[in-house]
């Protein structure tokens, strides 16, 4: 039977930094990809400054990417632009198209020295309830540690109790690629009244994501919490939404089938005897702003830091890093899931947020999880505030 030191499933972005910090570390490293380079995946493609420190600091070039400089919020007749703040992360954002920037994790992982399987769909290999490595069809690749990084709802996590928490929000979302005249405008748009059909408001988001050279990444999305969730159809949505923005952005047909995907906000195991969970597996999407490639990035990092630091106790010291590090920051974005499901809730805090530039740039240092660590100012003190209320609203708010 083959031996490594970690075995990682999947090379999406949380899967492929492990790999590459684990190899850059040392490590023995086989990844299984169960699709291959270039393989696309339904995203909105979109880099905040987070992620960009973070892809900065893993060493890739993504300057051919389309670079973005904020954000253009829409809610109703309101309209407001924020530049990304010069803060703790570089004021720069880009939109990178994922067969593309996937392919490119990927290949850092490969020269990092990690052994990439293409086409090959793994699951973990159990004995007892510890995993001892990898069963891909016929092989079997022993490892001291596997890193689970199959991405939202994979059988692989399912099979060792990585899954959703019973009852915690998520999200659904869809997106497409469409011809655009404004493909080079520097600002991603989010729009928080998107409109049904019939003109009437729908709960959920749609945003529009320039991606350069023509192209523009249109998508709509919606949380769990929100009312009428279960009834909502995403490509009568999209549809919708493309017809909304249609003149402003001189929309052309969809180039391709829109794609639909789940977002994971909360899951309940994220390790365990001889595994951890990265990226969307441990439920890492940022549920104020459905962020997920930062967070795959950096808890892939994590995973390798743990390891090649102290490999028999991983799993155990990477938990605790999440729990000390992320859990604060995502259960207040969770709580705060429950009250912008209330539609009254949410027109008023909408209203607050857009009221004035100042207040707009607060609400984006808190949902991008841009606040400084060393120097949390307003933004930091009103998500420390804000987090303990919610905390203590919590019980209410899930009940009601
Ligand atoms: C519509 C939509 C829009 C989004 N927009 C954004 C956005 O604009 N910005 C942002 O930051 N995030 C966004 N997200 C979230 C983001 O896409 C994910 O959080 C991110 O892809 C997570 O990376 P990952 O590496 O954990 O998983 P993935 O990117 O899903 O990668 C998982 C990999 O595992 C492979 N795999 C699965 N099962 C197996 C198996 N059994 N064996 C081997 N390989 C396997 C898959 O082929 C895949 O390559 C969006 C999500 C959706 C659905």
């Amino acid at each position: 039977m083959e031996r490594c030191d970690v075995a990682v499933i999947g090379a999406g972005p949380g899967g492929a930094a492990a790999a590459t910090w684990l190899a850059r570390g040392g490590a023995d490293v086989v990844v299984f990809e169960k699709a291959g380079r270039g393989r696309d995946k339904s995203c909105g493609d979109g880099l905040t400054p987070r992620a960009i420190a973070e892809i900065r600091r893993l060493g890739l070039d993504i300057s051919r990417f389309h670079r973005i400089d904020g954000l253009r919020v829409q809610a109703g007749r309101t309209v407001r632009e924020v530049r990304w703040p010069d803060g703790p992360f570089p004021p720069v954002g880009a939109v990178a198209p994922r067969a593309e920037f996937d392919a490119m994790v990927m290949q850092a992982a490969v020269d990092a020295g990690a052994e990439l399987r293409e086409r090959a769909a793994a699951e973990p290999l159990l004995e007892g309830d510890r995993v001892v490595g990898v069963r891909a069809g016929a092989d079997e690749v022993r490892a001291d540690l596997v890193v689970i990084a199959a991405g939202a709802g994979s059988a692989a996590a399912r099979l060792v109790g990585a899954t959703r928490v019973e009852g915690s929000p998520f999200g659904l979302a869809i997106r497409a690629y469409a011809p655009s005249e404004r493909a080079d405008d520097r600002y991603m748009e989010a729009c928080l009244t998107v409109e049904g059909p019939d003109g009437s408001i729908v709960p959920g988001y749609g945003w529009v994501f320039p991606a350069g050279d023509g192209i523009v990444n249109i998508g709509v999305g919606a949380l769990s919490t929100m009312r009428n969730f279960t009834g909502l159809n995403l490509n009568t949505m999209l549809d919708a939404y493309a017809a909304q923005v249609g003149v402003s952005w001189q929309l052309g047909p969809f180039t391709d089938r829109p794609r639909a995907w789940r977002l994971p906000m909360h899951v309940g195991r994220r390790s365990g005897h001889g595994w951890l969970a990265v990226g969307d597996a441990a439920g890492l999407v940022n549920p104020f702003n459905g962020e997920g490639i930062d967070y795959a990035l950096e808890s892939g990092r994590l995973a390798a830091e743990a390891f090649l630091e102290l490999p028999n106790t991983a799993p155990a010291r990477y938990e605790a890093v999440l729990a000390h590090d992320y859990d604060p920051f995502f259960a207040t974005a969770r709580r705060f899931a429950w009250v912008i499901g209330r539609p009254r809730l949410l027109r008023a805090l909408l209203a607050l947020a857009l009221s004035t530039g100042f207040t707009m740039e607060l609400v984006l240092d808190i949902m991008a999880n841009l606040v400084d660590e060393q120097h949390p100012g307003l933004a930091g003190r009103l998500l420390d505030v804000g987090g303990r209320a919610l905390a203590v609203a919590d019980p209410v708010l899930v009940r009601s």
